[in-house]
């Protein structure tokens, strides 16, 4: 097992990672209609990308409430799948327009980010904003451009 990070993990591609977890969220059926999606995508230790997103209300079974627990949240799927020490993006995407908007961590999948040993977290603000999350700290800032998910 190589542990050395694959050069692609230090210069994410960022707008383009975020933009993508926000096409991850997009529903492949019309009977989703909540107003925000939410996905997440992570760059794996080994280069790899996986992707989740949030798990569907009442999609499933009635009986289970698992949409209202962090492990239905679109970062902590994604990180059982992207496994330790993952760079995680997380975008939530407005139904009607399209753009980005507040996707920070809930408090409990920060507590997921540590656990997992994450080592940064991206999450979109608005179409103008995002933030990055590290195990010391939380900055947010600007993009170039607005940008919408198609
Ligand atoms: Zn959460």
């Amino acid at each position: 097992m190589v542990s050395g990070e694959s050069p692609g993990r230090k210069e994410p591609m960022l707008p383009q990672l975020l933009k993508f977890a926000g096409k991850v969220s997009i529903p492949s059926d019309d009977n989703d209609k909540r107003n925000f999606w939410l996905g997440a995508v992570a760059i794996r230790r080994d280069g790899c990308i996986v992707k989740a997103k949030n798990g569907a209300v009442m999609a499933n079974s009635m009986s289970n409430n698992s949409t209202a627990f962090p492990p239905a949240h679109a970062e902590a799927r994604c990180l059982k799948k992207a496994g330790r020490g993952a760079i995680l993006f997380v975008a939530r995407v407005n139904r009607k327009t399209k753009q980005l908007a507040m996707a920070r961590p809930c408090h409990h999948c920060v507590k997921i980010l540590y656990s997992y040993e994450v080592e940064r977290c991206y999450f979109s603000i608005s179409p103008n904003e995002y933030g990055v999350w590290t195990p010391e700290s939380e900055r947010i800032k600007l993009y170039d451009d607005n940008f919408t998910v198609e």
